[in-house]
């Protein structure tokens, strides 16, 4: 096929038409999508009608951990070091668009690898290292179905109750560090700062601190690594905060804190 004859043109945004070139096709094996003879390429779909362990979802997200779970925790598979609470008001960003929304309950996660959105349990070479015993919501995920992986997960969810509420020592700290650091509080007084209500720093201030020092002080009691802490109260509002609008720098003892503009968030 000579360029003269040849069937495919594209308009560009000044008029001017491209028709490849055969040096083109030559060099760069024709325009994609198309062979070097200008006809579109053969495509191949590959259809999935089972999980192949490719690992996509495993890369996309962790699972949440539903009561249906408790026998891996129990056994082991799972252990509470895997685990992290995101808690009630906590904002997250998606792995899929970057967009951010707000957790409107308290839910149980698998830890994803540090700086990522990969499971803990996913593994580049084996694909998940617990395949035979993966949580519920795995199991039931099947990417080239529609199926909605779980319904009603307010009612099936594993939360903090369901671990520790036979400790009454660890079900009030819980509760007390609900009352006093409530994420929904949190951003409420950012919301107001936002708007102006200055006096609100001190406020904020107040919070993160007690956040970090009950953290501390349960450690030492219970001699626990900073790992459970992330279950038993979630991320730190001192971590959380960039995601809530505000930076904060620590100057010794003393905090700044600044609002990030809406566009920087
Ligand atoms: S369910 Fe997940 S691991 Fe299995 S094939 Fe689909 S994306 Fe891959
Ligand atoms: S538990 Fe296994 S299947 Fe589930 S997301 Fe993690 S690596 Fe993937």
């Amino acid at each position: 096929m000579t360029e003269e004859n040849s069937n495919f043109e594209i308009v560009l945004p000044d008029g001017t038409v491209y028709k490849p070139q055969k040096n083109d096709r030559d060099t760069h094996d024709g325009v994609r999508g198309y062979d070097p003879d200008g006809k579109p390429k053969k495509m191949t779909f590959l259809i999935k009608n089972g999980c192949d362990r490719c690992g996509e979802c495993c890369r996309r997200d962790t699972p949440i951990i539903l009561k249906e779970d408790m026998e891996l925790l129990i056994k082991g598979v799972i252990s509470e070091k895997d685990i992290y609470t995101i808690r009630e008001g906590e904002k997250l960003r998606s792995s899929i668009d970057g967009d951010t929304y707000y957790c409107s309950m308290e839910i149980i996660k698998i830890k994803p690898i540090f700086g990522t959105f990969t499971c803990l349990f996913y593994n580049p070479e084996e694909g998940c290292t617990i395949y035979e015993q993966r949580p519920y919501v795995c199991r039931q995920y099947e990417c080239w179905s529609q199926n909605i992986t779980v319904t009603g997960l307010e009612g099936k969810r594993l939360t903090r109750e369901h671990l520790f509420g036979d400790i009454d020592f660890i079900k009030d700290t819980i509760k007390k560090h609900e009352e006093i650091c409530s994420l929904n509080k949190f951003n409420d007084l950012i919301e107001e700062l936002k708007k102006g209500k200055g006096e609100n720093v001190e406020k904020i201030a107040e919070m993160i601190l007690y956040d970090l020092s009950l953290r501390d002080w349960i450690k030492e009691k219970l001699k626990i690594s900073d790992d459970i802490l992330y279950l038993l109260f979630g991320r730190t509002l001192f971590e959380l905060a960039s995601l809530f609008g505000l930076i904060i720098e620590k100057d010794g003892e003393n905090f700044i804190i600044k609002v990030i503009q809406e566009e920087e968030v």
